[in-house]
């Protein structure tokens, strides 16, 4: 279980979520930024910032993600 960024980030690609992360565990990738599981503290906090709604709970993801 953790937060997962999908694909409304890419070309987004904003980093607000970056800005807001406070243990830092999101990275950027190639066209969209990721968030490193193992370091993440589930606080939800990139997850009200992200402009196009592109994070997750991962048990509420959408099949079509
Ligand atoms: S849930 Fe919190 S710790 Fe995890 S990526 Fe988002 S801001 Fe960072
Ligand atoms: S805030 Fe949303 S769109 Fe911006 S980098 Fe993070 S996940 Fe991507």
């Amino acid at each position: 279980m953790a937060y997962v960024i999908t694909e409304p980030c890419i070309d987004t690609k904003d980093g607000a979520c970056t800005v807001a992360c406070p243990v830092d565990c999101i990275y950027e990738g190639g066209r969209m930024f990721y968030i490193q599981p193992e370091e993440c503290i589930n606080c939800g906090l990139c997850l009200s910032v992200c402009p196009v709604d592109a994070i997750l709970w991962d048990e509420e993801m959408p099949t079509d993600r």
